[in-house]
Order: structure tokens, then C-alpha cells, then sequence
């Protein structure tokens, strides 16, 4: 089998567990300001505001928009689903807001085995892209804070570059940088579309989508990957040149 040349690797759900908990997360947030609810429920304001983030998401315009301003974006959410609630409370959105962030980040780690797989294929030579989208500084500091910065060649932020995935930029210009071919280089990420169906099509070797939370295949995805992982380690034996 042809070793790439580069491993491109997302950062959010693949390398650190960002979204797992949800029920937990908001749970604490909302834990000190439940007074301030009436007769609303926590579960009841947790549904509506997921129901309202599955929405704004689920747009392409708008999550690019949204993930390139995280808080602003958070703030609207949850100021949109009180006020359809009849809940004013002008400073409730911002004190909610800012205890889900701190009760997320509490609990966002990092996979355990992601420095030594990263350690070992730096060492065997490959070169190693972080390509992730949304805000530079937000996405720096998660840099810094689980030590990632050394453990790679190049590290590609959508908020520092004109361009973020799914844009062919985004990828053309990761790979321009370690010089690799799209042919010669293999993506690993969480997401669907930008690290399976959009690097297969530019022609990436392998676009291999990683489900570390063992969720499986959505049901309604249009993609099927060629490979799948629920731990990064599984990467190794794949690279072995057996
Ligand atoms: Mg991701």
C-alpha cells in the first residue's frame, strides 16, 4: 500500500471531545438561574434549545457565519428561544450563554490516545496538517490548551484564512503547505461532508471518518465512508507498511 506523504486531521470531535455531554452541560448552566425559569423545566428549555441549534446549524450560511462568531451566535440562540418562551430577562441569555461555555469546556477532552498516535506519525515521517474550522483565537486557545501545537507541521484555522472547509481552498492550500498531492494525502474527521465527501471527490487517498462517540452512521447520511474509526490508535495499523 502507498504511504501518504501528509495526514490532514480536524480537530473538534476528533482530536478533543467537544460535543459529547449535552445533557450534562446543560444541566449545570442552567442549575443556578432555574428560579429565574418560572414554571419552565430544565428539560423543557434544554429541547427548546437544541430544537433552535439543530435549526441554526443545519444551514451552510449560517453555520459558517455562526461558528465564526461562536458567542455572539450561542447568545442569539438562547435570547431567541426565551423571548419565544415569554421569558424577558434581558441579562438571562448572557448568564446562561456564558455557564454553558464554561460547563463545556469543563468537560472537553481530549482523546486519550490522540498525543501518542500524533507523537507516533510525526516520528515515522508523515507530515501532519490541523485543519479546523471556526474562530482563531477560540480555536488557538484549544491549541494551546491540550498541547497540540508542536505536534504538528502546519495548523490551518478557518477564521485566520479567507477560506474554511469545505472550500477546495482549504484544502489545496493545507496541502500546498506540506507539499503533498491530494492523491498523496490521507484526512481524518467527524465530520461528513467536510472530511469524507468533499475531500473524496478533490481526490484526498483516504478520507477515513471518525466516530469516537461509537454514535455509528447517521441515518440519514448520503455518504458512506470507505473507512471508519472509533479509536484513533486504529489509524496505526492502517499506516503499517506490512
Ligand atoms: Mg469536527
Amino acid at each position: 500500500m502507498p504511504r501518504p506523504k501528509a495526514i490532514l486531521f480536524d480537530l473538534d470531535d476528533t482530536l478533543i471531545s467537544s460535543s459529547g455531554e449535552r445533557q450534562e452541560v446543560w444541566a449545570e448552566a442552567f442549575a443556578p438561574h432555574l428560579h429565574r425559569f418560572a414554571e419552565r423545566t430544565e428539560a423543557e428549555l434544554t429541547r427548546e434549545i437544541e430544537a433552535e441549534l439543530r435549526w441554526f446549524w443545519s444551514d451552510p450560511v449560517r453555520h459558517r457565519e455562526g461558528r465564526l462568531n461562536i458567542a455572539q451566535t450561542r447568545l442569539d440562540v438562547i435570547g431567541k428561544v426565551l423571548a419565544r418562551l415569554g421569558i424577558a430577562d434581558a441579562t438571562l441569555a448572557a448568564d446562561l450563554s456564558e455557564a454553558f461555555r464554561v460547563s463545556r469546556d469543563k468537560r472537553t477532552k481530549l482523546f486519550d490516545d490522540a498525543h501518542t498516535v500524533l507523537d507516533r506519525l510525526k516520528a515515522d515521517g508523515f507530515q501532519l496538517c490541523l485543519i479546523t474550522n471556526g474562530e482563531g483565537a477560540v480555536q488557538r486557545e484549544k491549541v494551546r490548551r491540550f498541547d497540540l501545537g508542536h505536534r504538528f507541521h502546519h495548523i490551518q484555522i478557518e477564521g485566520e484564512h479567507p477560506f474554511g472547509k469545505p472550500e477546495p481552498a482549504a484544502y489545496a492550500h493545507a496541502l500546498k503547505t506540506l507539499g503533498a498531492l491530494h492523491g498523496e494525502a490521507w484526512i481524518v474527521g467527524d465530520n461528513l461532508e467536510w472530511e469524507v465527501a468533499v475531500p473524496s471527490s478533490l481526490g484526498f487517498d483516504r478520507c477515513i471518518w471518525f466516530d469516537g462517540f461509537g454514535r455509528g452512521l447517521p441515518k440519514k447520511a448520503t455518504v458512506t465512508p470507505t473507512h471508519s474509526l472509533t479509536r484513533l490508535r486504529d489509524l496505526l495499523p492502517m499506516l503499517d507498511p506490512a
